[in-house]
């Protein structure tokens, strides 16, 4: 049986890990904190715009098993909000558990507070991971799904320093690179408009009504005063989807079992002084009245397989793999990763996913944008911006699922997730 070690438990690295899984590897996935699901802890959005379209493809191609664990915590479907149609939100508080005991039933060996500080290489191949409890992993093929936030040091590049995000660096020690303790270049020169895009209110700091509006229909807009706009910060957020004016001029509230406040930041005095909202307290980040987590400091240079370049037996996957902006793109790209990981270990030639497919243009467009030289490089996500603009007019954008489906049929590969890839090889 060959093994697969998965360095990093957010939504990349855990459906790497069920997808390594199922192809029949013997799996273990290593993270630094105490829980799994890294930023995904405190996101929530899912099947907004494009990544409906995606997530479905993920299914018809046999990755749906994290798709259906996050359909079991969705609190509201079909959410309209600006510039934004058929979203879900998975409930933030509910979801962890789920998927831990999911990959553990599945056979995962998840090996929490693990951080991956160093490797060991056996020329172009890394033989072992160590942890910084000098714990050894060794393996056939790694993935790498560590994220691009933080460390701390990335944070202090803006005024607010570490606002005691989600991550926790403090407590569990800074990301560390996989690829480059292996030797690769990546290319860490910019921040790619890097503020995370939101940030979470506790509920029972909020007015009543402003819970029961929120709770019945999942999305809320309250007007914010003309003279506390701030369309400067738009500019500086992560998330580009979510670029629009509406986002400046309204507080726009989501149900995710938290409340999800769609700005990097907000001010706390500014906000207690709106009607509704005078006891408003952050949950994430602690302090997120002054600013939020960094991301999107680093390009790991990757090809279509997700194989990382220069080495010849690690994968990346999720925001590790490009300036790729969501969940859904990191659960495909994870899949991918995970699967191909099992291919080369077992000498099986890898899988590319075809640009008839959206998930398989999408991995093959970011690449080409993050190699393309250009001055300005955007970030990538099914939801919105470049990328979204491009399914449509691609006809890569559909909610009609028959037709997904049919189109994953055509390629040849429905399924292709969801089988043994060990038995395949010696039937
Ligand atoms: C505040 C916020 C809200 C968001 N909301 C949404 C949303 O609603 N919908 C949506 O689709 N997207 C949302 N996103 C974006 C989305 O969460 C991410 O793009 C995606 O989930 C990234 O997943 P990932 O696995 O690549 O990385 P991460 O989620 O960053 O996970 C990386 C994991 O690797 C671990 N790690 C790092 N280094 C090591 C190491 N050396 N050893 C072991 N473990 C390590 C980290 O602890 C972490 O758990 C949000 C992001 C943020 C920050």
């Amino acid at each position: 049986m060959s093994r697969i070690v998965v360095v990093g438990g957010g939504w990349a690295g855990c459906a790497a890990a069920v997808a390594a899984r199922q192809a029949g590897a013997e799996v273990v996935l290593l993270e630094r904190t105490d829980m799994l699901l890294g930023t995904g802890l405190v996101g929530g959005i899912m099947d907004n715009n494009g990544r409906l379209s995606a997530a479905w493809e993920g299914r018809a191609l046999g990755a749906g098993a994290l798709f259906a664990l996050i359909d079991a915590t969705v609190r509201h479907k079909l959410v309209e909000f600006p510039g934004h149609r058929h979203a879900s939100l998975y409930d933030v508080n509910k979801i962890e558990p789920l998927v831990a005991t999911y990959l553990k039933e599945l056979g995962i060996q998840i090996r929490l507070t693990s951080r991956a500080v160093d490797v060991e290489m056996s020329g172009r191949r890394i033989a072992a991971v160590i942890t910084s409890q000098k714990e050894k992993f060794e393996a056939d093929a790694f993935v790498e799904a560590t994220g691009t936030a933080g460390p701390a040091g990335n944070c202090h590049r803006f005024d607010s320093g570490c606002v005691m995000c989600i991550l926790r660096c403090p407590t569990f020690g800074p990301r560390v690179s996989i690829a480059a303790k292996a030797g690769v270049v990546e290319d860490t020169g910019h921040l790619y408009d890097a503020l995370s895009g939101s940030c979470k209110l506790r509920k029972a700091s909020l007015a009543t009504w402003v819970v029961e509006r929120l709770e019945r229909d999942g999305v809320l807009l309250v007007p914010i005063p003309k003279f506390m706009a701030d369309e400067d910060l738009l500019r500086k957020k992560a998330c580009q989807q979510y670029n629009l004016r509406e986002f400046a001029s309204n507080l726009v509230l989501l149900d995710t079992g938290s409340v999800k406040l769609m700005a990097p930041f907000f001010p706390l005095e500014k906000l207690r002084s709106i009607r509704g909202f005078e006891n408003a307290k952050f949950e994430d980040p602690y302090s997120g009245g002054r600013g939020n987590s960094v991301r999107y400091s680093l390009i790991t240079p990757r090809d279509n397989y997700m194989q990382v370049e220069g080495l010849d037996n690690l994968f990346c996957a999720g925001e590790k793999g490009g300036l790729m902006v969501g969940h859904t793109e990191a659960i495909i790209t994870g899949t991918l990763a995970g699967h191909n990981a099992v291919r080369k270990a077992l000498g099986m030639p890898l899988l590319k996913l075809p640009r008839s497919l959206a998930c398989g243009d999408f991995i093959a467009f970011v690449r080409d944008e993050l190699t393309s030289c250009k001055e300005q490089i955007g970030k990538y996500t099914f939801a919105g911006s470049i990328y979204f603009q491009r399914m449509r007019e691609l006809g890569l954008y559909t909610t009609d699922l028959g037709r997904i489906e049919r189109r994953v049929r055509k390629s040849g590969l429905e399924g292709v997730f969801a089988r043994p890839l060990e038995s395949r090889k010696t039937s």
